[in-house]
């Protein structure tokens, strides 16, 4: 097994970053927002009980993420290479995470922590429009729709997060402050960790990962 992770605040770009990183490579872009989001939409019984935490903005508890990830790592080859996005959010998670890796005599090969000031990050997430249909991204100032709350890839309908509305932003920024800031300090001390600037647009945030990840 092999494992990069993009830690960041909400709206950081981990998402994009990672989609565009995984393409054409044998890296798994592996989001346990979107994982736990399905779960919800199919009302299992992780989904229901994720729900609640996912609304207030609140982390969903590290043993049942736990067992969300590992199931999922269950069903793939144990040479598979996963890029994390989203996870591991507390010291807790990256203990267990680490623990796999061993088990599957695996290696953890980079740890990039986008970095991007609190004015951006409450910024893009305001203004985050995602399509029901196919999950494309878009952004109501800095990439807005061609036809107003339609998507240009496949012409779903664009929807707001609830967990994107400005309260719960909030308590998801302030939630990545107590509990995700102390896994930086973690990746530091391991020497593993290297920051990236993610203040500019998506483009520039692409090329510079790829750069990092190319000459690590
Ligand atoms: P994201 O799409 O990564 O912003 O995740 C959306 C929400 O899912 C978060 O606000 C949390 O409630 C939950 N979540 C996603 N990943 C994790 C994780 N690794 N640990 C705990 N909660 C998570």
């Amino acid at each position: 097994m092999r494992a990069i992770i993009l830690l960041g605040a909400p709206g950081a770009g981990k998402g994009t970053a990672a989609e565009r990183v995984c393409a054409g490579t044998p890296f798994r872009h592996f989001s346990t927002g979107d994982m736990l989001r399905e779960a919800v939409k199919q009302g299992t019984p992780v989904g229901r009980v994720s729900e609640t935490y996912m609304q207030r903005g609140e982390l969903v508890p590290d043993q049942i993420m736990m067992e969300v990830v590992e199931a999922r790592i269950a069903q793939d080859p144990p040479d598979a290479a996963y890029l994390f996005d989203g996870f591991p959010r507390t010291v807790r998670q990256a203990e267990l995470l680490e623990a796999v890796l061993v088990r599957r005599q695996g290696c953890l090969e980079h740890v990039l922590f986008l970095d991007a000031p609190r004015e951006v990050l409450l910024q893009r997430l305001g203004g985050r429009r995602i399509c029901r249909a196919c999950g494309a991204n878009f952004h109501m100032v800095n990439m807005p729709p061609r036809e107003a709350g339609r998507c240009d890839a496949c012409g779903g309908a664009l929807y707001q997060r609830p967990d994107d509305q400005e309260s719960t932003v909030l308590s998801r920024l302030d939630v990545f402050s107590r509990k995700t800031e102390a896994l930086i300090a973690h990746y530091e001390t391991l020497g593993l960790l290297r920051r990236i600037d993610a203040g500019g647009n998506a483009e520039r945030l692409v090329a510079d990962v790829m750069r990092v990840l190319a000459a690590a």
